[in-house]
């Protein structure tokens, strides 16, 4: 019997806008790994040791969202946002982007057979995701500016011209993205005790707390109705939602807006999030936090992932590992704590920065004779 994951939008049809008579846009996202990592549990073990707490007794997922169709979470908001868009009738929809929207959007643009504008901020763009929205046959406009600034041109782009928006403030890419909760208490048997993310924009933490609320029965303020509050409760607890930005993009951390943001993690380099009222509900709300680890703690944790757990993720994507470790130092992390971590986008959107970081790891050159192979390999 043929038995295929069906995309979000069906497998969640019940607990999102979506309408009988919309044409589904989709590339069969989600359903994505939740893989326990038993050396992240040590690692946190240990740290907590050092500051004199007990953190044993954890259980630490990593969900990896490098796994989606275009490689980031992003496709989550993009199936609902761009199936509105083709609903409406509109030929052609644009974003701002630090690469992963734009990648997304171009792909489902593709999928949904119409146009797209892809405003970046230019040279700072990791290649792996330029390449994307260029195979998909995105328009591409270079601004000599951040990404702050590119989403000010888009917003008044879209308000002014027949384009459509689906950067995250457009509310169905929200939507789209709180389903990642929903595997998530799927995959558990109920919803985790912390959730700890990446913060940039604060789209996406301020979907997974919609999406948590919304399995334990509860409303969360967003601009759309939540549909689906009719449903039984299907958990018993709401996690504490953790959230971490990069030392040189940490708005929340500072309290306002950062001018001049500043991170090797380039998907999270963003100084004004747009969604930050939501964020510092979920933060709140939750008994949670937004703190910041250094670029340095970032890409240790990247490594970290990649040698420990077999999980290539890209820099953005380890600041929640990161920022794990650095709470789990500070005491912070209780025993027996069941702990997951989003693994926001994959590693080989940019191969560069991991390799830089690693300096020369230019492999040895043998004689092609296994004598030598096995010499080389120290066997
Ligand atoms: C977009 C993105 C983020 C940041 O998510 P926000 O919703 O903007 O907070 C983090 N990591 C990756 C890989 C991303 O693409």
């Amino acid at each position: 019997m043929a038995n295929m994951w069906s995309g979000l939008l069906e497998e969640y049809r019940n607990r999102l806008p979506v309408e009988v008579s919309d044409p589904i846009v989709t590339l069969y996202e989600g359903n994505t790994p939740l893989v326990r990592s038993p050396r992240l549990e040590t690692r946190v073990a240990e740290a907590s040791a050092g500051a004199g707490v007990d953190g044993s007794g954890t259980e630490i997922y990593v969900k990896f969202e490098g796994a989606n169709p275009t490689g980031s979470f992003k496709d989550r908001g993009m199936t609902m946002a761009m199936t509105k868009v083709k609903a409406a009738g509109t030929q052609m929809v644009a974003c701002a982007s630090t690469g992963n929207t734009s990648a997304s959007a171009a792909a489902y643009a593709v999928a949904a057979a119409i146009g797209c504008a892809v405003i970046l901020p230019a040279g700072k763009i990791a290649l792996g995701k330029l390449a994307q929205a260029v195979m998909h046959g995105a328009q591409l406009v270079a601004v000599d500016g951040n990404f702050d600034d590119c989403l000010r041109i888009t917003r008044e782009l879209t308000e002014q011209y027949p384009v459509a928006l689906v950067n995250s403030i457009n509310p169905y890419r929200l939507q789209g993205q709180k389903t990642a909760a929903f595997e998530i208490c799927d995959a558990l048997g109920d919803a985790p005790d912390i959730h700890v993310l990446p913060v940039g924009n604060a789209g996406n933490i301020s979907a997974y707390w919609m999406g948590y609320n919304e399995y334990f029965g509860r409303k969360v303020t967003s601009s759309i109705e939540d549909s689906a509050l009719h449903l039984k409760p299907l958990t018993t607890k709401l996690p504490r939602m953790w959230g971490i930005q990069a030392e040189g993009a940490a708005p929340f951390v500072v309290g306002h807006p950062v001018d001049n943001p500043e991170t090797i993690a380039t998907a999270i380099r963003i100084g004004n999030p747009a969604s930050w009222a939501y964020a510092a509900a979920a933060r709140d709300d939750s008994g949670g936090l937004i703190t910041a680890v250094s670029d340095q703690a970032i890409m240790e944790a990247q490594a970290i992932i990649a040698a420990e757990v077999g999980v290539f993720c890209e820099p953005a994507s380890a600041a929640s590992v990161a920022g794990l470790l650095a709470l789990a130092s500070a005491g912070q992390v209780p025993a027996g704590a069941r702990i997951v971590c989003t693994l926001t986008g994959n590693g080989l959107k940019d191969t560069a920065t991991a390799m830089e970081v690693r300096g020369d790891v230019t492999p040895p050159v043998i004689a092609p004779e296994l004598s030598a192979a096995v010499q080389a390999l120290g066997l």
